[in-house]
C-alpha cells in the first residue's frame, strides 16, 4: 500500500492546479475535485478517503488478472534488475522480447506469426497504417491508402487512429479527418435493424462496406479495420452473419482485414482473441490492454505471414519504431500475465464456467428492469442500454445524460460501470471475477438502474 502522504484535500487542490486529465471536463472536474485510487487489491479499487470498489471495468478493459499479482511484480523487479532497458533498433534484441513474440505466435490466428511492439493500442495502429500503406507500395499499388473503419469504433487517439476510429466529439474537436479514412455504420441491430432480424441485419451491415468499396474503388482501399465487439462504443457484439460476409468482402476486393483486439484479445470473449469468438481470419491484429493487464504499458502489431514476407522480401529498411519497442520490463511482465493465464485456464472459465454465470446475472437483471432495452456483449464485456421506453426502443437522447447519472449511481454505490457508446452501461470486469463477486456486481448494477429510472420518473 502507498503511503499515504497527503490529504485527500491537498491532493484534489493540486491535481487540480497542475494535472490535466484525458477525456474529461477539466472545469466540471475541477468543481467535484477528482476521487484519489491509492491502492488494489484483487478486483477492488481503494481511494483515499477508504471507500472500497468493485472495478467492473477492470481499469480501462485491462487488468484482466486483477490487482496485486506478486508473478507480474516480481517479472518486472527481475528484469529490471538484469536489463532494465535495451532497443531493438541496432540488430539487437532482448531475451523478453523475442520469447514474448515466440509465445504470441502459439496463441494467435492460424498465419499471425510475426510481432512488432509498440506501447499503447494508438501506437499499434499507428504501426498499422504505416505497415499496410508500406505492403501496397510494395506489390505496385501505392494508391491503396484508405481505411474504412466504422461509427463508435474506437481505435485510440492520436491523431492517426482517431481519424481511423468513428467517434464522432473526436472528430469534431479537430473539425477535419486526416485522408484515406472512411467509415460505415456500426453493426448495431437495436438501435439500426429496424425490423429486420439480427441475422438479415448483420448482412445488410457488412454490405455497407461493399458500397463503400465500390463507391470509393477498389484500387484505393487498403484495409477494413474493426474491433471483433465495439468496446468504447457500447459493448456491440455484431450478429452472427456480420463477420463472415466482411471477410468475403475484403477478399473479393483485395481489402486487408484488420482486426483491432485491444479489448477483445486475451480472453475478454471467452477465447484467446475475438477474432477466434468470430471466425475472423485477419491480416493484422492490434492488441495491447490485457496483453499485461495493465502493469506495464505494452501493445503489438500481429502480422500474418503474407503481409510480412512482403515487406520482408523487399529487402529494405521499414522507417518505422519506438524507442520504447518491447520494453524489456513490459515484456516480461507480459510473458507472467501469459503464464497467469494459461496456468490458472482463465480463458477456458471465461468460455466455460464465469462468463456464461456473469451473461445469466445479467440477464436476469436487464430482463426485468424498464430502464433496460437490451443486455450485449460476449464473455466477460457486457453492455446495458439504457432507454426510456422498452415497446418503441427509445433511446435517451444524449442531452439527458442517463449514462452519466447512472454511472453516477453506480459510483455512490462502490461500483465501477462506465458510460460507453450511446447511452450504455458497460461492464468488463477482471477475468479472475468470482461468483460472489458477480453476485455483488449485479446487486450493485441494479440499484444504480433502480435510481437512474427513479429520477425520470420511470420507476
Ligand atoms: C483502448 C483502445 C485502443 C487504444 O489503446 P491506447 O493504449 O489507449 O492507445 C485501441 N483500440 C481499442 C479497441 C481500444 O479499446
Amino acid at each position: 500500500m502507498v503511503e499515504q502522504v497527503r490529504t485527500t484535500q491537498q491532493w484534489q487542490g493540486l491535481d487540480r492546479a497542475h494535472h490535466m486529465h484525458p477525456f474529461t471536463d477539466s472545469k466540471a472536474l475541477a468543481a467535484r475535485g477528482t476521487r484519489v485510487i491509492t491502492h488494489a487489491e484483487g478486483v477492488y479499487i481503494y481511494d483515499s478517503e477508504g471507500n472500497k470498489i468493485l472495478d467492473g471495468m477492470a481499469g480501462l478493459w485491462c487488468v484482466a488478472v486483477g490487482y496485486g499479482r506478486r508473478e507480474l511484480i516480481d517479472a518486472a523487479t527481475k528484469q529490471m534488475e538484469v536489463l532494465p532497458y535495451y532497443n531493438s533498433f541496432f540488430q539487437s534484441s532482448t531475451p523478453t522480447q523475442i520469447e514474448l513474440a515466440h509465445r504470441l505466435s502459439e496463441l494467435t490466428p492460424a498465419g499471425v506469426n510475426h510481432f512488432f511492439y509498440a506501447n499503447s493500442g494508438s501506437e499499434a495502429n499507428d504501426t498499422i497504417i504505416r505497415l499496410v500503406r508500406y505492403y501496397w507500395s510494395l506489390l505496385g499499388k501505392p494508391d491503396k491508402r484508405t481505411f474504412i473503419g466504422r461509427t463508435y469504433g474506437y481505435h485510440g487517439s492520436t491523431v492517426a487512429a482517431s481519424s481511423m476510429g468513428g467517434m464522432a466529439p473526436m472528430h469534431a474537436q479537430d473539425k477535419k479527418l486526416l485522408p484515406d479514412f472512411a467509415h460505415i455504420s456500426h453493426p448495431h441491430w437495436y438501435s439500426l435493424g429496424g425490423d429486420l432480424t439480427r441475422e438479415e441485419f448483420g448482412l445488410k451491415a457488412a454490405r455497407e462496406l461493399e458500397a463503400k468499396i465500390l463507391e470509393l474503388g477498389a484500387d484505393n482501399v487498403a484495409a477494413f479495420i474493426g474491433e471483433p465487439v465495439q468496446g468504447a462504443g457500447g459493448g456491440i457484439d455484431p450478429p452472427s452473419t456480420y463477420w463472415p460476409e466482411i471477410q468475403r468482402i475484403c477478399r473479393k476486393y483485395d481489402v486487408l482485414v484488420v482486426a483491432d483486439e485491444v479489448i477483445c484479445g486475451f480472453g475478454r470473449t471467452g477465447n484467446w482473441f475475438g477474432s477466434d469468438t468470430y471466425q475472423i481470419q485477419p491480416d493484422l491484429m492490434t492488441m495491447a490492454k490485457a496483453m499485461s493487464s495493465g502493469y506495464l504499458p505494452i501493445a503489438a502489431v500481429g502480422i500474418h505471414d503474407r503481409i510480412f514476407n512482403v515487406i520482408h522480401e523487399s529487402g529494405g529498411q521499414i522507417h518505422h519504431g519506438y524507442t520504447y519497442s518491447g520494453h524489456p520490463a513490459a515484456c516480461a511482465v507480459a510473458i507472467a500475465n501469459l503464464d497467469i493465464l494459461r496456468k490458472e485456464e482463465i480463458v477456458e472459465r471465461v468460455r466455460t464456467e464465469i462468463g456464461p454465470y456473469f451473461r445469466s446475472t445479467l440477464q436476469e437483471v436487464a430482463d426485468k428492469h424498464p430502464l433496460i432495452g437490451e443486455l450485449r456483449g460476449a464473455g466477460l464485456l457486457a453492455a446495458f442500454q439504457l432507454v426510456k421506453d422498452r415497446a418503441t426502443r427509445n433511446i435517451f437522447a444524449p442531452e439527458e445524460d442517463a449514462a452519466i447519472r447512472c454511472r453516477e449511481f453506480a459510483l455512490q454505490n462502490n461500483l465501477i460501470m462506465r458510460p460507453a457508446g450511446r447511452q450504455t452501461m458497460v461492464l468488463s470486469p477482471p477475468l479472475v471475477i468470482t461468483r460472489a463477486h458477480v453476485d455483488e456486481m449485479a446487486d450493485k448494477a441494479k440499484r444504480a438502474f433502480d435510481e437512474t429510472a427513479k429520477s425520470f420518473g420511470l420507476l
